[in-house]
């Protein structure tokens, strides 16, 4: 054990004489009521240490205590289904936003425990070694830590037992006996060990149009959301929780307004989860640090919630992990290093903002588990950019580590169209590589859609400036009928309410059907142009309607109505070419 003597306190970092051997990025208990801290510098005799707790009251003389140990949480089948501080201690054990100082965790929850392996087997690092279920009657599997084997000793036998409990001994090779419980503690910085990391050539699958047809992200990918100030972030986030098709969700919120995340955390209690019919928080982890929450432990956050991530995806599961917001955890690395004295950077934040981004990033991985499974953690995270100025730090330097940017757009947000992802701001750098999965979807068309809507888009943006000169009725009338198409494309397929009872949720079945119908119109409506119908009867088809309220009328589970809504527009082109043609041969 080694110990220091404050000298001086200055928010949530103090600095302190040790008279024993600290180590970097130990963890701390810090005065009489034993607050959380970590050594976060190193000089000679002195330590500075950032408190993860309200300082006030704190005093210079005070000791700094620590073991000799990183800071670590504990991960166990006592996660789902709760909500934690930034530190990952419960807070709905104490029924209020806080828990007392110097708090560790709460009394560990019972769970019934049945043992998978016998008296004499080997255990590998990672393995499976038993089950835990709880009152849910959800069943986990309980894991041995990446970083210990060995031979079993004894285990318990099928019962209840609290999560800390010992119901198994490992013998080590170096003979040493070895605890297990159905939980274990890792330290939340150091990313848990895996087999291999894999390639990715399957979506995680959001239930949102416009992210999985244009813009879709890997399992085990990276994605970033950057967006001002209400174009829907944090309604996105929600909407990805409740739809994406991960095992498990874990959501940070992490330095927003308190009622920010209220919606979540009044919200997702009463959802129900539609794959399985149980409420949708039994498989939901919810991390809140909000603003009004110490500034240090906010910076810690980010990683506690990763590191829980990590360690369902080592039960074989795919998680994901939704931060809102980054840039509230780059306040906060501002914020404490501006306490440290250090040279801020560009835009006030210190210079390893960008590293310290990467090694939350890097982090999102599909993985064969040290268990031999395939797991994987998807990482998407908001950006509040001050003044939605995209080329600030964290938006730039989180570029550099995301495959998927869904840029959010003022203007579309001002006009209501949700998502307000921009179509020709946003990417998705592997988009290729989900064709086959699209293709075995019943979309083998995919790709050659995507690209046509997303030319079509751009063309408008170059026409509608074109058209504001000169007008629109003066555009010669195939960029009339683009014009009128990418106004579908937005309208009928990209538009989606989070609130809608049929659309919130888009199956990627729906999702082809949708996409084809589309580009069936598309097909139809250039054809009637080159047989010289004038654009402007476009409009006055009586299918269009029913096209454009697709989304919110046709449930997943109808998906025969497009086939209808197919043929009616088949029929309705063909006589309007009939038509036309009929007054042409009139009128020659
Ligand atoms: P941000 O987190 O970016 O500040 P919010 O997510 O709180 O913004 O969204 C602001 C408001 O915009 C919401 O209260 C809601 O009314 C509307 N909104 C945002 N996204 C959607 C959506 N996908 N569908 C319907 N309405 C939305
Ligand atoms: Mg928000």
């Amino acid at each position: 054990m080694s110990r220091a003597v404050i000298r001086s306190i200055s928010g949530p970092v103090l600095r302190a004489t040790a008279s024993g051997p600290f180590k970097l990025r130990e963890a701390v208990e810090v005065g009489p009521q034993a607050l959380l801290g970590e050594v976060v510098r190193l000089s000679g005799e002195e330590i500075v240490v950032q408190v993860y707790e309200d300082t006030t009251g704190l005093r210079p003389g005070a000791d700094v205590v620590g073991e000799g140990l990183p800071l670590a949480v504990r991960l166990g089948p006592g996660l789902l289904g709760n909500i934690f501080d930034g530190l990952l201690r419960p807070l709905a054990a104490t029924g209020s936003a806080f828990v007392a100082p110097g708090m560790r965790s709460a009394a560990a929850a019972t769970f019934g425990f049945v043992p998978r392996v016998a008296a004499g087997a080997s255990v590998s690092a990672g393995a499976v070694f038993g089950e835990a279920t709880g009152p849910s009657g959800r069943t986990q599997r309980c894991i041995c830590p990446p970083d210990l084997r060995g031979n079993v000793a004894s285990i318990a036998g099928p019962g209840e037992y609290p999560e800390t409990a010992t119901v198994c001994t490992l013998r080590t090779a170096d003979g040493a006996l070895r605890e297990l419980a159905m939980s274990h503690v890792w330290p939340v910085r150091m990313p848990r060990p895996v087999l291999r990391r894999l390639p990715s050539t399957t979506p995680l699958v959001t239930g949102q149009r416009i992210i999985d047809c244009l813009f879709p992200v890997a399992k085990g990918g990276k994605a970033a959301v950057p967006g001002g100030f209400g174009t829907g972030k944090t309604v996105l986030l929600e909407a990805l929780a409740k739809g994406c098709d991960a095992d498990v969700i874990v959501y940070l919120g992490c330095g927003e307004r308190g009622n920010e995340l209220a919606g979540v955390l009044e919200e997702f209690p009463l959802l129900v989860d539609p794959k399985t019919d149980r409420p949708l928080m039994e498989r939901t982890v919810i991390i809140a640090n909000t603003s009004n929450m110490p500034v240090a432990a906010r910076e810690a956050s980010i990683y506690c919630a990763v590191t829980v991530a990590e360690y369902f995806r080592d039960q074989g599961l795919d998680v994901a992990l939704m931060a809102d917001s980054t840039s509230r955890w780059a306040e906060a690395l501002r914020e404490v290093s501006g306490r440290f004295g250090e040279l801020p950077g560009e835009g006030g934040y210190p210079a390893y903002l960008s590293s310290r981004l990467a090694d939350f990033y890097e982090r999102a991985a599909i993985v064969d588990t040290l268990g031999g499974e395939t797991g994987s953690v998807t990482v998407i995270g908001a950006i509040s950019p001050p003044s939605g100025d995209f080329s600030e730090p964290v938006t730039s330097h989180t570029k550099r580590y995301v495959k998927a940017f869904w840029a959010l757009d003022v203007k579309r947000a001002q006009a209501r169209f949700y998502p307000a992802v921009h179509p020709l701001q946003s990417y998705a750098e592997d988009a290729r590589d989900f064709a086959p999965w699209w293709a075995e979807s019943g979309n083998g068309d995919w790709w050659k859609l995507r690209r046509r809507f997303l030319t079509l888009l751009d063309e408008q943006a170059r026409l509608d400036r074109m058209a504001r000169i000169i007008g629109k009725d003066a555009l010669p009338v195939r960029q009339q009928v683009t014009l009128f198409c990418a106004d579908l494309v937005n309208d009928a397929f990209l538009r989606q309410s989070a609130f809608s009872p049929i659309d919130r949720v888009c199956s990627p079945r729906r999702q082809a059907a949708m996409m084809r119908l589309i580009g069936k119109f598309i097909d139809l409506a250039d054809a009637a142009v080159v047989a010289g119908v004038p654009p402007e009867q476009l409009a006055r088809l009586t299918s269009l309607r029913p096209l454009q309220r697709m989304g919110e009328e046709i449930a997943d589970a109808e998906l025969g109505r497009f086939a209808t809504l197919e043929a009616d527009l088949d029929r309705e082109f063909a006589a309007l070419i009939h038509a036309h043609e009929a007054r042409d041969a009139a009128h020659g």
